[in-house]
Formats: C-alpha cells, sequence, structure tokens
C-alpha cells in the first residue's frame, strides 16, 4: 500500500518514471534550474550541495502519476476528488509516526530550502502544508502557504483571505499567537486535498484519507493538539504572530510573474520532527506541479456545473499556458444548439477566477492545443460565438487586471460544430490503418515513442 512520500519514490522507480540526478546541486537556483529543465517529471536530487538531505520535486506533475498512486483511472479523478470532499473520512490517530525519528530544535539552514528565481526575496517553502486548529478545538484545517526564510528559526508566510487567514483572526482577538505544523515530504493525496478548497470546516486530512480509501495514519503534535501525517518527512511546530509581521516577496507565483511584497505574519518556528534520513519536497512555482496541484479542484468544479447544464461533459482542463488557472478548455457532447455557450456561462460560475474559456466537441482532444486551435479555426463565428462580459471581478494574480477595482473582462468561445450545418463539413480526415502503421514504424524505431503529459 503507497502511503507515503518514501513509498512513492520507490514505486516510481519500480514504474522507472523517476529521474535521479547524482551530481552535486546547489538548492539556491541550480535545483529549480534542473526542475524547471525536467518539468512534469518526478525528480530525486541524490546529491544536495552542502546539505545530507535529499530533495524530491514533481511527484504531482501528471494526472497519470497522480492516479497511479492513488489507484484511480486518471479519467475519474476529478470525480473522486469531489467524492472526497463530499465523503471526508478520520484518518486513524497513531503514537507510533515515523515522523518522529527525531527531534530537534530549529535550524532551518539544516533543510535545503530552495532559492528558485532570480528575483525572489530568498529561500522559500513552496510544499508545505500548514496545519491549524480552529480555538474551540472543532476542527482542523490544511493548507499551503508559500513561506520565506528569514533565519534559523523564522518564516513569514503569505496568508491569503482564506481558512487560515480565518483562524488567525480568531487567534488576533483573543490576543494569542496561532499554533501551527508545517509539514513536508508527503503523499499526494494530502497535497491535492490541501490545495482544494472544501468548505471551512471540512478537514482536508479527512478529504486525504478518503482518496487514500482510509490508509492515511496522523499523529499529534508535540506543542498542541494539531495531528499531522505520521509519515511526513519534516513537520515544523511552531506559531503564527498575527500582530508581528515582516515583508514577504517579491516572489513568483503560478503566473510565473512576480508577486509584489506586502507584510505578512511571521511564524517561529519551536521544533522539528523528522523522520530519519529526511527528504525535502520542493516544488518549483509556476511550474507544472505548481498548476497542477492549484488548478485540479477548480477543474473538478468546472466539470461538476457544466455537466448540470449540458448532457454530457467529456474531459474539462486548465491548459497550462493559461497558467493552470485562468484558461479552461472544455469538451462536451452537444445536442442542442446553445449547449455550447452554457457551458462557458457554468464554467465562469464554477471557477470565478477563470479568465477565457474555449469549449469544443468530444471529437477534439483537449490536451492537444493544435487541434483545440484547428476547432476555432474551422468550427467557430466570431460575431455569433463569442462571448465576451466586461467588468467582471477577476483574479489578482492577472497583472493586465485593473488592479484597483479587481475588474477583468471575460471571454468564452464557442468552436462547437454548428448543428444547422451538415456535420459532414466538419469531420476529421482520416487515413486508414494509420495507427497500425504508426505501430509497425514504431516497432522499426523510426517514430521516436513521444511521452503525452496529459497536464503539461
Ligand atoms: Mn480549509
Amino acid at each position: 500500500m503507497i502511503s507515503s512520500l518514501r513509498d512513492i519514490i520507490d514505486f516510481l522507480k519500480s514504474l522507472d518514471e523517476l529521474l535521479v540526478v547524482d551530481i552535486p546541486l546547489s538548492p539556491k537556483f541550480e535545483i529549480a534550474a534542473a526542475l524547471k529543465v525536467f518539468d512534469g517529471f518526478p525528480i530525486l536530487f541524490e546529491n544536495v550541495a552542502g546539505y545530507n538531505v535529499r530533495v524530491v520535486g514533481g511527484i504531482c506533475s501528471s494526472k497519470e502519476l497522480v492516479g497511479k498512486v492513488l489507484n484511480v483511472p486518471f479519467r475519474t479523478l476529478h470525480d473522486a476528488l469531489l467524492d472526497a470532499i463530499g465523503n471526508p473520512m478520520a484518518p486513524t490517530i497513531t503514537d507510533n509516526a515515523p515522523v518522529k525519528e527525531k527531534i530537534e530544535k530549529p535550524n532551518l539552514s539544516n533543510l535545503p530550502i530552495l532559492t528558485h528565481y532570480e528575483r525572489d526575496a530568498g529561500p522559500y517553502i513552496t510544499c508545505g502544508v500548514v496545519f491549524a486548529r480552529d480555538l474551540d478545538g472543532k476542527f482542523q484545517n490544511a493548507s499551503i502557504h508559500r513561506m520565506l526564510v528569514l533565519d534559523e528559526k523564522t518564516l513569514v508566510i503569505r496568508v491569503v483571505p482564506r481558512h487560515l487567514y480565518y483562524l488567525l483572526k480568531q487567534a488576533e482577538k483573543l490576543g494569542r499567537p496561532l499554533p501551527i505544523a508545517i509539514a513536508i515530504g508527503l503523499h499526494p493525496a494530502i497535497l491535492l486535498a490541501a490545495a482544494s478548497s472544501p468548505p471551512l470546516g471540512v478537514d482536508e486530512l479527512h478529504v486525504a484519507n478518503a482518496l487514500m480509501q482510509n490508509n492515511l495514519k496522523v499523529t499529534y503534535c508535540n506543542h498542541s493538539e494539531i495531528l499531522v501525517p505520521a509519515e511526513s518527512e519534516i513537520v515544523l511546530e511552531g506559531f503564527i504572530y498575527p500582530d508581528k509581521l515582516a515583508e514577504e516577496g517579491p516572489f513568483v507565483d503560478i503566473t510565473g510573474t512576480y508577486d509584489f511584497k506586502r507584510s505578512q505574519p511571521v511564524v517561529e518556528i519551536v521544533e522539528v520532527m523528522m523522520r530519519r534520513n529526511p527528504i525535502y519536497q520542493a516544488l518549483l512555482p509556476a511550474g507544472i506541479e505548481h498548476r497542477f496541484l492549484m488548478g485540479f479542484h477548480r477543474e473538478a468544479q468546472i466539470r461538476r456545473y457544466v455537466s448540470r447544464v449540458v448532457p454530457k461533459v467529456k474531459d474539462v482542463r486548465l491548459s497550462f499556458g493559461g497558467c493552470g488557472w485562468l484558461h479552461a478548455i472544455i469538451s462536451i457532447e452537444k445536442s442542442s444548439e446553445g449547449d455550447g455557450k452554457n457551458a462557458i456561462l457554468a464554467a465562469f460560475a464554477a471557477h470565478p477566477s477563470l479568465k477565457h474559456v474555449v469549449v469544443v466537441d468530444s471529437d477534439i482532444d483537449i490536451y492537444d492545443l493544435n487541434s483545440v486551435e484547428w476547432a476555432i479555426a474551422t468550427r467557430f463565428q466570431a460575431h455569433k460565438d463569442l462571448v465576451v462580459i466586461k467588468n467582471v471581478r477577476g483574479s489578482s494574480i492577472d497583472p493586465s487586471i485593473d488592479e484597483k477595482k479587481l475588474l477583468t473582462s471575460k471571454m468564452g468561445i464557442d468552436a462547437t460544430k454548428p448543428l444547422d450545418k451538415p456535420q459532414s463539413l466538419f469531420m476529421k480526415a482520416l487515413i486508414p490503418s494509420l495507427s497500425e502503421v504508426k505501430k509497425k514504424l514504431e516497432d522499426l524505431k523510426l517514430v521516436s515513442k513521444q511521452r503525452t503529459r496529459t497536464n503539461a
């Protein structure tokens, strides 16, 4: 059973899906560069210059891989996540936790925390899940935040106004710091759940446990009642001080552009738990893994909303070029004129940050952008198939937005075939025996087997 990051590393090795790098690379820029070169592939750095901690990245880079790890066909992964959010399950609590093999005083300079981009403010933890409890002890929250290292035991955390922000405001009212635990080196189900947005009060660890078919074990922290995954590689225990602020940024976020400096709350680490020979998990900002994790729950929601207004949704994708956030491509089985436009409206309702959406018929492969462009070229007429909505609330991560009012324009392209014309006009021409001949040529090694990535 795959229940930890280590199990996944072994599993990926057995599938020959893990790139292992053993030349020395520095956590300052060099590992980020390698993650960029091999964006979309899981990669293990065994020789991190100046550290005896290994670094792994790219584990959640494709739907196929995450599907394999979760034992779910990747085409049904959207439903699996929504089902887990709808039916969360409490994980088993254990004292016998591998993450408690070593307990140390905080010394962040012992961890190979990466500095990623040229103008980033410094080393950032980017794949850390922050756990906190509400002050009535009723529920626990998990969310992913970027955290800039200030010194050996201090971080500054970017907290957008969502659930952790709410818990922090609760603590502020009572004039106390908020106890937190930051777990690094986790099973993809935990990352996927923490990157999703279930309603406040739904514990993302329970969602992860449902995705893991009830195989998640958790353990209590030493300085709070917080539960963390027992097989985390590293857990940093500490407190967020709502009234202590520090400068956070600049930092590259999902768009691949620099987010600006802000005053954000400080985190003080009081203790570190870790496994023996821990593995530090990295995540390249604006890389495929980042966009996959942030966008996946939104894709699932778009699928659900669009399914309510058109008879059949084949697939939904937030494309990589659209930052995994701003652009959706949706394939549907159209049965009435107007289905395409209804799909556009439902998609905007499902994901308020969405800016552009293209709707195509089910014969178009949404993972092949040439195919999508071909549909726009041969099936779309701007004067009747284009939807433009002006001055709506958009995503603050889009640098082209009106940054004061956060207003944007949204565009939907209905590139589905019109039903009032002969459908044969739009048929994709095929060559008989193409796949058989391709197979023969591949056997002769004349055609290189290109790996296709559904999320790239
Ligand atoms: Mn939450």
